[in-house]
């Protein structure tokens, strides 16, 4: 059975009808996530492993927003498109606020599940417009949303933007860096698309920053290390995320780096995209637990997959291969369930083993969030959200 996106209102009425008609594939987005697929083991995983342990009100700190013409005709750069879900345009092809609201209500049913919102953060991407998208469609719907600047975005631009449009973060990324070598992500450095500038002007609001690190070897290279050391202590008021807990799929990518990093006052991760037990068990035993927050990495964390770490090296799983996949013929689309789900389940997993109650689970997949969100909002002037 292929259902359209348009249909779902009905077809969300009809859930359990639906249900026993079709044992897979029972939903299939066709407009934005091709290969979105919903089943009754989805349901069941749910049901049974996630609902009754997630809060109430879910905040998801890490989800990209764009338009199919947002993205540039230009050729996309190889080694990119191996490596990068997002780049697939046969995977998704855009990803807007009402496709979001439609995905999560087949996704987490009965949950009130915010995001914080960005855009798609690449040089193919046409920035100006995607920015001024979440101004329109985020911002203005007293939603949260942060900004994607470039390097030459100036201190005096970014504090006129973020006072007009009321964004509440910086979402840099290692492929708008001017002048480098775009296929070796070694030759990027942070500052080269976090600047002083973009620095200077979060700081003075005291702004989250959304970072994804760059180079091959993630926080096990001291130039990350001395970077992200120097930018937190440098401008304390900014709360610096690491976007997947910076990049650290595998348990060796954090290992030891976490060490050089736990006493950083304003230093926090997401768990977009980590769905490796012991990953999530070294981030729970280093770092206090206001500093671990919930991000999915949607829309990509809605197609079927897992991350697997094999030899200190992360690879995605899929049932269908992709350029940036891997998977067997054995593997079946009903072996699998949503990245998100396989996130949820193994924070839930470590969380209620290492730390045993539902306060802990608040906090990661709410309250932490609300906070860092309300310390900005204070600073500009804004109401505050939620409850605390
Ligand atoms: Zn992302």
């Amino acid at each position: 059975m292929v259902i359209n996106l348009h249909n779902i209102p009905n077809i969300y009425c009809n859930f359990s009808r639906f249900m026993i008609f079709s044992y897979h594939q029972f939903l299939f987005f066709k407009d934005m996530l091709k290969k979105f697929a919903y089943t009754l083991q989805d349901k069941k995983i749910f049901n049974q492993e996630l609902s009754s342990f997630l809060p109430q009100r879910i905040i998801d700190i890490h989800v990209h927003l764009w338009k199919r013409n947002h993205i540039k005709s230009e050729k996309l750069v190889g080694e990119q498109i191996n490596q990068q879900p997002f780049l697939d345009q046969e995977i998704v092809d855009g990803f807007t606020y009402e496709d979001f609201n439609k995905i999560i209500k087949v996704l987490f049913p009965g949950k009130n599940y915010e995001g914080v919102f960005f855009g798609f953060p690449y040089r193919v991407g046409e920035i100006d417009k995607i920015n001024l998208m979440m101004k329109e469609e985020i911002l203005k719907k007293e939603k949260d949303s942060f900004f994607i600047p470039r390097p030459k975005d100036d201190y005096d631009f970014l504090v006129k933007t973020i006072k007009k449009d009321g964004f509440l973060g910086l979402k840099p990324y290692p492929d708008l860096a001017n002048d480098v070598d775009y296929t070796d992500q070694d030759t990027v450095c942070i500052s080269d698309f976090l600047t002083e500038s973009h620095l200077k002007a979060a700081n003075r609001f005291n702004m989250i920053i959304m970072l994804h690190i760059p180079k091959k070897r993630r926080l096990n290279d001291e130039k990350n290390i001395e970077e992200i050391r120097n930018i937190c202590s440098t401008f304390p008021n900014i709360k610096l995320v690491l976007a997947h807990a910076g990049r650290s799929y595998c348990p060796s990518d954090i290992k030891e780096s976490i060490k050089k990093i736990k006493d950083l006052k304003n230093l926090y991760v997401d768990t977009s995209m980590v769905n490796e037990r012991r990953v999530l068990e070294l981030l729970f035993e280093n770092l206090n637990i206001e500093k671990i927050i919930f991000g999915s990495d949607l829309p990509v964390a809605g197609i079927k997959g897992k991350n697997i770490c094999i030899n200190n090296k992360h690879y995605f799983v899929t049932s269908e291969k992709y350029p940036w996949s891997i998977t067997g013929v054995n593997i079946k689309e009903e072996d699998l369930t949503f990245f998100i789900y396989e996130e949820i389940r193994e924070i839930l997993d470590v969380v209620l083993r290492l730390k045993g109650h539902k306060d802990i689970i608040n906090k990661i997949f709410y309250k932490n969030a609300l906070n860092l969100l309300n310390d900005t909002k204070v600073k500009l002037g804004r109401e505050q959200s939620g409850r605390i």
